[in-house]
């Protein structure tokens, strides 16, 4: 008798056909991306996606990557290239891929333990992992997000339950940071219904840090007024410059006064695996929340953020829900389960991504890396120093250098020069540096925090900058 053929379900055969299309890909992507640029300014920016609309008909696979090199892998920044030193840069770890391949193909439900107890289990290892490395409690809650953003709205709204405040009282409801905390704050203070809390920006010193005395005095200002201060955002890594607030500082004057104390170490918390990280986040055991990214201090790919709160029945209390057609799953509960945690019910089962690198390499490998992206920073910022004309205000804190260069002519708009710097650097494609504000005046960024970015790139960066100064000058006068 014939088989029945099923389009969807390839033969082994066809799999094998299109894996080995897809993994000579891959190879040859990784081989070539030392010498591929870090930034594409193709004008088409992958418009050439659209000419080849979503179509009943199959495409053949070769035909499908050439589409995917081109429009997609192509323009933009290329993320996995050790020459991103922009914004905050990822990694894109190759095992975490093997990892998500896995847990694409066995599609195991990691939502509910009852569905995928192991699965719930190595999540919960790894934010119990997670929890160690910054000093919470072994029984912290936490959960694997997507990102940054969403691991702070997680925290947000726990915070706000956690503080009971009310429709009625958020606009008395005081939250306290500083002009350089992420704006994704902003936003999940928004999403989680608290627009209106008003919010103090706290004086920062001259590296830029939160001030604790300021916010001290700025707590019982605001209770004098009969306000209600509930909330402190300190950060532990700033994207602008890399700072990391007084913690410990923070901490006492936010528990003295009663309010819930977060930390976004989402650039900054992987740190505390390296040897000289780990004492600069001193104080963020202190918090009442924390959120860390995966997918910048542990290399792996977009997709991996994380939120750990210190007291399980506070988040438990703002995400729990009941619904008769989960009647068998809510039975067992042995684990936490990341549904009773997050916004989220079914969801990617990141933890893999995490886990297989993690076991694959051992943690040793991290600290190894995370310590070189320290010491890379310091080298490019003694290195900055001795290059003529380049100012840089501020020593780094972790693996953000901020910098500037000054014009000699007098007649040259310093801001006006450095943003056609940085346009000429991108332009340059071999290095991708981003630009910054910092008290009005135009900066450039060098953010080390790619697992592939190594001494030769720093130097290679540090060429093209005084080439294109030179060029600009020239070009300038002219
Ligand atoms: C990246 C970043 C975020 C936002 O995280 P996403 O993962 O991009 O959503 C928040 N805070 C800081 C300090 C960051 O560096």
């Amino acid at each position: 008798m014939k088989q029945p053929s099923y389009p969807l379900e390839p033969t082994q055969q066809a799999r094998a056909a299109v894996q080995q299309a897809i993994d000579t890909y891959i190879q040859t992507f990784l081989t070539q991306l030392p010498s591929l640029p870090a930034f594409v300014d193709s004008p088409a920016k992958g418009a050439g996606l659209l000419e080849s609309p979503i179509a009943e008909h199959p495409m053949a696979v070769d035909e499908a990557l050439a589409l995917l090199k081109q429009e997609v892998d192509t323009p933009g920044i290329n993320s996995a290239s050790g020459g991103h030193l922009g914004y905050i840069p990822g990694g894109g770890l190759y095992y975490s891929a093997l990892g998500d391949y896995l847990a694409a193909v066995t599609n195991k439900y990691a939502g509910i333990f009852f569905s995928a107890p192991g699965a719930v289990r190595m999540e919960n290892q790894l934010l119990r992992w997670m929890a160690g490395l910054i000093g919470f409690p072994e029984n912290a809650a936490g959960n694997l997000t997507s990102g940054g953003s969403i691991a702070s709205l997680i925290a947000l709204a726990t915070a706000r339950d956690a503080q009971k405040i009310t429709s009625r009282q958020i606009p008395d409801a005081v939250v306290y940071t500083t002009a350089h905390a992420h704006h994704c704050l902003d936003k999940a203070l928004r999403i989680a219904g608290l627009g209106e809390c008003p919010v103090r920006h706290i004086a920062m010193d001259a590296q830029y840090r939160m001030q604790p005395e300021a916010l001290d005095q700025a707590i019982l200002q605001d209770q004098a007024a009969g306000l209600k201060p509930w909330l402190v955002i300190a950060s532990a890594g700033t994207t602008d410059v890399g700072a990391v607030d007084p913690l410990t500082a923070i901490g006492r004057v936010a528990q003295t006064h009663g309010l819930w104390y977060h930390v976004d170490a989402a650039y900054g918390g992987f740190f505390a695996l390296a040897p000289s990280g780990k004492p600069k986040l001193q104080g963020i055991e202190l918090a009442d929340s924390v959120v860390m990214d995966p997918h910048k201090g542990l290399f792996i790919p977009y997709g991996s953020g994380a939120v750990l709160i210190k007291d399980r029945q506070q988040t438990a209390e703002t995400h729990h829900y009941l619904a008769n057609y989960m009647q068998d799953a809510l039975s067992a509960i042995e684990e936490a389960s990341p549904a009773d945690l997050s916004p989220e019910l079914s969801k990617h089962f990141r933890g893999l991504r995490l886990w297989l690198p993690l076991k694959l390499h051992g943690v040793a490998a991290f600290r190894e890396a995370l310590e070189e992206k320290l010491e890379l920073a310091q080298y490019a910022y003694g290195q900055l120093q001795q290059m003529p004309g380049f100012e840089v205000p501020v020593a780094p804190a972790l693996s953000v250098v901020i910098f500037r260069y000054a014009p000699a002519s007098g007649e040259i708009d310093a801001n006006a020069f450095n943003q056609r710097l940085i346009k000429e650097v991108q332009a340059d494609g071999r290095v991708f540096l981003s630009s910054t504000l910092l008290d009005g005046a135009f900066m450039l960024r060098m953010a080390i925090l790619s697992f592939r970015t190594h001494r030769p790139t720093i130097d290679l960066a540090l060429t093209i900058l005084r080439q294109k100064v030179t060029e600009l000058e020239k070009s300038w006068e002219a």
